[in-house]
């Protein structure tokens, strides 16, 4: 189920950035943070809930906060260990813009006016300001600070690592060898969980049919009732196929659960209707989500340990942001600091 890549001697740097926008839903769970939270073991990780990148929409400033402390409350209910990695917000660490800034003076304007999330969302809006354009830049200084040598993305991030690359090349030739190429690392098959209402589509948090979706910390009542309620597909027979996308979709999210393959549900499920499997997928996914909840609910409501995670976060990634600036202001041909 997993698709790590293989142990390497020294830890790599991986590095994974998520925007504190609203609640993580189980598509993200089973097909991205699950792993993240497995990488820990083998690679240096470095995990940026980017606030600088979120206020490149519109954002009410009091909602922003309490999303970036939930968003870490999140993120370590789910497994990801402040004892392990560094778990950090992208505005307490001195370097992001700056970097990005050097990095924006050697790269082409067409270049990000060509990147297709910036058109997408450009589009949807009337005006549009310089931090849109500007968000691919922060990106790659994001990657390129703390030199990761792997970054899981998702399909629509591809482009904006591909810059990173690029940019990264860029002022390794025009300067000197400097800084790592990223490579990407994008999970394969099984982990693609679709909605529950129309499994033709993602599951995502921004479907305005809020029964397509399980967040994280839905209580298990809900959680059951959107899967019962989930859309099947003619036919009673329990089989994966592209005839079947609603039975897929829950067979997928089953074995992702329990990590049982699809043929082994198929043939458990074998002769069984759509009620008794649909009851089957809800008490796995609670299986799976509830100990999430649980562990949400505690860590939400103690601001004081959350700063502290955030405190000790900052500090190491501070150091190593620290370190790779130094670096580039003096290639670059800034007069050192006077200490
Ligand atoms: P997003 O919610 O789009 O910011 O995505 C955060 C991470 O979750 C990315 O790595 C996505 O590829 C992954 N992800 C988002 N939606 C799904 C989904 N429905 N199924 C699997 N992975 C997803």
């Amino acid at each position: 189920m997993s698709e790590i890549p293989e142990k390497k001697p020294t830890k790599p740097v991986v590095l994974t950035c998520a925007q504190p926008t609203g609640r993580l839903h189980l598509g993200n769970y089973l097909g991205a943070v699950l792993n993240w939270g497995r990488m820990q073991q083998d690679y240096d990780c470095f995990f940026g809930i980017v606030d600088q990148h979120a206020i490149t929409v519109r954002q009410v400033p009091a909602e922003l906060r309490d999303n970036t402390y939930s968003c870490l409350a999140q993120y370590m209910a789910c497994g990801l260990d402040p004892a392990r990695s560094h778990l950090f917000a992208q505005s307490h660490v001195l370097g992001h813009t700056e970097l990005a800034w050097i990095l924006g003076c050697i790269c082409p304007l067409g270049q990000l006016e060509r990147m297709t999330q910036f058109k997408d969302k450009a589009r949807k809006q009337e005006s549009i300001d310089a931090g849109l354009l500007y968000y691919p830049v922060l990106m790659a200084a994001d990657i390129l600070l703390y030199n990761a040598e792997l970054v899981p993305v998702g399909d629509d991030q591809k482009q904006h690592l591909e810059l990173a690359r690029d940019l990264a090349e860029k002022f390794n030739h025009r300067y000197s060898d400097t800084f790592k190429v990223p490579e990407p690392f994008i999970s394969k098959v099984g982990s693609r969980i679709m909605s529950l209402q129309d499994p033709t589509a993602k599951m995502s948090k921004s479907d305005p049919n809020q029964a397509s979706t399980v967040y994280i910390t839905d209580r298990p009542e809900e959680i059951r009732k959107k899967i019962m309620s989930s859309v099947t597909d003619s036919g009673a027979e329990v089989r994966a196929g592209d005839d079947k996308p609603g039975v897929t979709n829950l067979l997928t999210i089953m074995s992702a659960c329990t990590g049982r393959s699809l043929d082994v549900l198929q043939s458990e499920f074998s002769g069984k209707g759509y009620g008794d499997f649909k009851k089957a997928v809800a008490d796995a996914v609670v299986a799976t989500l509830d100990p999430v909840r649980l562990r949400y609910d505690d860590l939400i409501k103690d601001r004081e340990a959350l700063n502290k995670v955030f405190k000790a976060g900052a500090e190491q990634a501070q150091a190593v942001a620290f370190k790779t600036l130094s670096k580039v202001n003096r290639k670059v041909g800034f007069v050192e600091r006077p200490r």
